[in-house]
């Protein structure tokens, strides 16, 4: 059985490739077909497992692949879950990572350490034929810190800090922030659940 993971972005999908090899005879994703790769799934679902499923079952429907789609974010407690699924597009698309995260840090302005707990999310949909297989959420859970901390990673990593770690997420090496972060748990997740499934 062949795997389409529903992602435009190459660093995602090697590191889905990855956790998953070893269960597919070959792994894409949509940059291998031109087609795919033009249609937009717009991500307007109320929660990370929505727009997951969102994109899977799309994608799913047009080719004969299992199709795994996922969808990730941040989660602040103090500001009731913002910006959750809109963790990419809140502060306009056009923004880099560090103005996102100076935005963010700017809301947060004052907030003792004991409110600035915080979490990312990664849901995963497995489809095949526009038919929903299974989902699963893997969840790291940390603080905001006040100011930037580390020069790795991407989006939101230097200033979500990891107690266990004592490190931001841009302070780990790919190798180390995978073992713990959201996408690594949520990945283990779905390779457990494929060891039990004939596929
Ligand atoms: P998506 O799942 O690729 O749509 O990611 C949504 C957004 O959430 C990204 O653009 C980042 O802003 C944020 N995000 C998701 N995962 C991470 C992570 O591991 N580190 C930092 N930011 C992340």
């Amino acid at each position: 059985m062949r795997l389409l993971v529903a992602t435009k972005n190459r660093g995602k999908f090697l590191e889905v490739k990855e956790y998953l090899e070893r269960f597919f005879e070959d792994i894409y994703f949509l940059k291998d077909f031109e087609k795919l790769s033009k249609i937009e799934v717009i991500e307007d679902g109320k929660t990370f497992c929505e727009n997951s499923l969102k994109k899977a079952i799309t994608y799913s429907e047009l080719i004969d692949f299992l199709v795994l789609g996922d969808d990730s974010g941040l989660e602040v407690d103090f500001l009731d879950g913002f910006p959750g699924v809109n963790s990419s597009r809140w502060a306009g698309e056009e923004k880099s990572d560090r103005e996102k995260y100076m935005l963010l840090l700017e809301k947060l302005r004052g907030v003792p350490v004991e409110k600035r707990g915080a979490r990312f999310v990664s849901c995963m949909t497995l489809a095949k034929s526009g038919k929903e297989l299974f989902s699963v959420k893997g969840i790291c859970s940390g603080y905001i810190l006040e100011k930037p901390v580390g020069e790795g990673g991407f989006g939101y990593d230097p200033i979500f800090y990891v107690p266990e770690l004592k490190k931001t997420f841009a302070q780990l090496t790919p190798e180390e922030k995978n073992k713990i972060s959201h996408r690594g748990r949520a990945l283990k997740e779905v390779a457990e659940k494929l060891k039990g499934m004939r596929i």
